[in-house]
């Protein structure tokens, strides 16, 4: 029997269980798919916001505020590239200037530091290659970027370190309330424990319901993106917004954390939680958008389209608080944006619930907040690479060209805690196939590497999900 069950191994059940690590607790973090991060978490803008967008009062505004300034340390902790490079909301006309002004209020409102109304001069003087249009703009040197999935496999992993058991690849299909405790059924077994947290994405509702809670619905709502090569990264230095519209915040052009740039996304309400294709209307929509923040986006470098769905709540804020249909199961559901960027103070206010109902709670004296480091062996110095190569040799062996990602690296994502198990698991932890040839060359390689360290025939390593086989069959077999 487990003290708390955390259904869910996106970027809020990934902080939860990590937080709830740090008590006396035996914690299982239950996820259906093949890895930590494979939801909503792994396809977003990736920006931790200021905080100056949320309506006041709301836990959107008042969680976001608070989580904000928690990236500092805990990316620190856990050894994740994260950058405070400030954002920026466009106006080009008066109207634009009325809205970026009130959002400058909100931004008071919700205890957001150091934010300015920047005429045009000033706003070219921070980023020249921005539409000559553009008259002023709200800027916020808190927002800063980071890579979700990078930041939830490090969560998971530290939970693991620290007692967190994570069981992939087990969807939950029912729970049924006995006496005091819970049964959690999956396709594979029966887990019982004292209390659930439901941290399910656009799946919350679903899940919610099989205790007997229908006060909420979640609606898909879908974004489009295009990623561009690292050679148009530099294009902005800030991460870009147009001042909002009845559609939105409109598109966004940013740099990403890795040196890309970002552009996207649209908003379409969709009623299939898993469809995350991209549509030719939606991309050429987020490229038509994107000229009035630059003009002439250089397109032609696109590695790739992607989408995403927020888990848009009917109560309009995050549903985060004990069911009033059962007992000690707690809803963490409708976290659509800023969620990411609230999710520090959404696990910390989790655990304030989770104490409310729990008068047992200890701390854990040997709880260890830092995850090992890992070695990027491009960010190191000529003489790191040789003493690195020297002391393991698989760092010497370059297996994706475009990114530059050695041996080792590959070898270390898939042996630590929470490790990659997929040939997409690899390339979320430490890149090879994020490049411009988005696996092309590396991908075989990389699939030769899992099956040797999974000690697993290579024609049972899958690209991502649990059936997304890659080789079928050998070729001139009968020769
Ligand atoms: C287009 C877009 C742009 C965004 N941009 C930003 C941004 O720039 N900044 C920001 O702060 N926020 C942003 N967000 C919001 C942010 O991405 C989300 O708030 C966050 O990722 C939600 O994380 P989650 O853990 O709740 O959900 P998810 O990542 O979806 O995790 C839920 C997990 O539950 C699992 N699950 C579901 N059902 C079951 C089941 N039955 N059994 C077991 N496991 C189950 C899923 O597989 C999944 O892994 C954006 C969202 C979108 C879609």
């Amino acid at each position: 029997m487990y003290d708390v069950a955390v259904i869910g191994a996106g970027i809020i059940g990934s902080f939860v269980a990590r937080e709830l690590s740090k008590y006396d607790l035996d914690i299982v973090l239950i996820e259906k798919d093949t890895d930590i991060a494979n939801g909503t978490t792994k396809a977003n803008s990736a920006i931790i916001h200021a905080g100056y967008d949320a309506v006041p009062g709301t836990l959107k505004a008042r969680l976001n505020a608070l989580g904000n300034p928690m990236y500092d340390s805990v990316c620190k902790e856990l050894d994740v590239h994260f950058k405070r490079i400030g954002s920026m909301v466009i106006a080009t006309n008066q109207e634009e200037i009325k809205k970026i002004k009130n959002l400058y209020e909100r931004g008071l409102k919700n205890g957001i530091p150091n934010m300015e109304i920047l005429d045009a001069e000033k706003v070219r003087q921070k980023e020249a290659g921005i539409n000559e249009d553009v008259i002023g703009a709200l800027y916020a040197p808190t927002a800063g970027i980071i890579c979700p999935w990078e930041l939830a496999v490090a969560l998971a992993e530290n939970a693991a370190d620290n007692g967190v058991e994570i069981k992939l690849e087990s969807q939950v299909t029912d729970i049924e309330k006995v006496e005091n405790n819970y049964h959690i059924y999956t396709e594979k077994e029966k887990i019982k424990a004292k209390y659930v947290i439901n941290c399910g994405g656009l799946y919350s509702e679903e899940i919610s319901k099989m205790v007997g809670d229908k006060s909420f619905k979640i609606t898909p709502r879908r974004g489009e993106y295009n990623i561009l090569d690292k050679n148009a990264g530099n294009i902005v230095k800030h991460v870009i917004f147009q001042a909002p519209t009845e559609y939105g915040k409109g598109v966004i052009v940013t740099p990403t954390v890795h040196g890309n740039l970002l552009v996207g996304p649209n908003a379409e309400d969709i009623d299939d939680k898993g469809n995350t294709k991209t549509t030719r209307e939606g991309i050429e929509l987020i490229r038509e958008v994107s000229k009035k923040t630059i003009k002439r986006i250089p397109f032609n470098l696109t590695i790739t389209s992607f989408s995403g769905l927020r888990a848009k709540p009917d109560t309009g804020d995050f549903i985060i608080e004990e069911s009033k249909a059962a007992k000690g199961f707690i809803n963490v559901a409708g976290i659509e944006s800023p969620g990411l960027s609230a999710a520090p103070a959404i696990a910390e206010y989790v655990i304030d619930i989770f104490k409310g109902i729990n008068c047992h709670l200890k701390g854990k004296r040997d709880f260890k907040p830092n995850r090992r480091p890992l070695i990027r062996f491009m960010e190191l110095s000529n003489e790191e690479k040789s003493r690195v190569i020297n002391e393991d040799p698989r760092y010497g062996r370059i297996i994706c060209r475009c990114e530059g990602i050695t041996e080792g690296e590959i070898v270390d994502a898939i042996n630590r805690n929470a490790g990659a198990r997929t040939l997409d698991a690899v390339k979320r932890r430490v890149r090879p196939g994020m490049g411009r040839c988005q696996g092309g060359f590396c991908g075989p390689r990389v699939m030769e590497i899992l099956a040797r360290e999974l000690g697993k025939d290579i024609n049972d390593i899958v690209k991502d999900g649990s059936q997304s086989y890659i080789l079928v069959d050998e070729t001139k077999s009968g020769l």
